[in-house]
């Protein structure tokens, strides 16, 4: 337990040494466990019956998206002072609770108590002798992931298969719409997800999207027809896995790697592109990202980058909040910076729309999934109107 300490204070010394990540919290009565994907804690101590819980990124610098996830369990029926000690950003995410990893709840705000400009609070658990898992938000792992690919591929027009490995080696997995397009090659779209680790209600907005395309409805069939729709989910494996804030295995983000592709990950993806060069396998219409932030916005092309793919986004922009008033969405167009994000690459390389879909960290659930279907409806409608036209 001291070493821990030691190392939380060398890191503040050195400011870059990487911590022991999932430290062993036993205490005896109470024990913090991480013995599961997507854990996080990176030091703890007891301090006069409270416990401190110490919650460091995988490297700096980094965005300010501490995440944090454990499991705790009690010799017997109590309520516990757990403090949150962010080293390197403030308090973000609210906690969110459940006791089998599966169901999830937000934690009473009665219960959470903030200090130092939010760098340290404090939660009020009430344990016993099964776990209660509290995490910055409901885990959805990889092995949830794989589930839900699985029962997508389960249509007879929709084929999996493995693009590739992650630093760690494990699998990235693709889904690919097929079709008679026989000599008319189809239009493409593609979909991409979970770059950044703790952006899970990003995937919580992709899956229904997803769903929405792949349903029996008149309009996706009729989208189907013409376009083949490509599915990269989940990116950034190692990162989910890992309970990382930002970064896969090698430290890197990768939505600041598409350009110079130095990532595995990224390199897929760049493979993946590649089919869409020249048109060689169809040409491209349009790229989703799926993200989080502290907001429910897209970041589309302004005017500037491009008026046809400015129209796109202003077109779909407008149709969904036509249909969706009451729920909180903005537009930002966003003049294509210099960095090497996906946005930025695919619309420098195909002069198609670019998009990231960004649902906020604690927006309502049941709205991110409500506009993510009426979001595939429309964006269905525009496509299909432009190709037909
Ligand atoms: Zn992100």
């Amino acid at each position: 337990m001291k070493s821990l300490l030691i190392s939380v204070l060398i890191l503040f010394v050195t400011g870059q040494m990487a911590l022991a990540k999932n430290a062993t919290c036993d205490f005896g009565a109470v024990k913090f466990l991480t013995d599961f994907p997507t854990a996080r804690i990176n030091g703890c101590e007891e301090k006069s019956g409270d416990y401190h819980l110490y919650i460091s990124p995988e490297t700096k610098p980094v965005n300010p998206s501490p995440w944090y996830g454990f499991k705790v369990i009690s010799d017997k029926k109590r309520t516990i002072n757990v403090y949150l000690n962010y080293t390197y950003a403030k308090h973000r995410y609210w906690p969110k609770v459940s006791r089998d990893g599966l169901r999830w709840s937000t934690l009473d705000a009665r219960k959470i108590t903030r200090y130092n400009e939010d760098r340290k609070v404090r939660l009020k658990l009430a344990v016993d002798d099964k776990p209660l898992w509290v995490s910055a938000q409901e885990i959805f792992n990889n092995q949830q992931y794989d589930l839900w690919s699985q029962h997508m591929a389960g249509k007879d027009f929709v084929d999996r298969r493995v693009l590739g490995k992650s630093v760690e080696g494990r699998p990235i997995y693709k889904l690919e719409t097929t079709g008679n397009w026989q000599a008319d090659k189809p239009a493409n779209l593609l979909l991409v997800g979970r770059q950044h680790p703790p952006e899970v209600t990003g995937a919580l907005a992709l899956l229904p999207f997803v769903e929405t395309i792949l349903s029996d409805s008149r309009l996706a069939r009729r989208f189907r027809d013409k376009f083949r729709i490509i599915i990269v989910p989940n990116l950034n494996p190692d990162g989910v896995f890992n309970g990382n804030w930002r970064m896969n295995a090698n430290g890197r983000d990768l939505n600041r790697d598409w350009g110079p592709f130095t990532q595995p990950e990224t390199r897929l993806m760049r493979t993946e592109l590649d089919r869409f060069r020249d048109e060689k396998d169809g040409k491209l219409y349009l790229m989703l990202d799926f993200h989080s932030t502290y907001e429910n916005l897209i970041y589309t092309q302004s005017t500037e980058d491009s008026p046809d793919s400015a129209r796109f986004a202003r077109d779909w922009y407008g149709a969904i909040k036509k249909r969706l008033p009451d729920i909180a969405f903005k537009h930002d167009p966003r003049h294509n910076t210099k960095l090497p994000t996906s946005k930025g690459y695919v619309h420098k390389t195909f002069g198609v729309p670019a998009i990231t879909y960004e649902m906020g960290d604690e927006s309502d659930r049941g709205e991110i999934r409500r506009l993510a279907n009426v979001a595939a409806e429309e964006m269905m409608k525009i496509l299909l109107g432009a190709f037909e036209e």
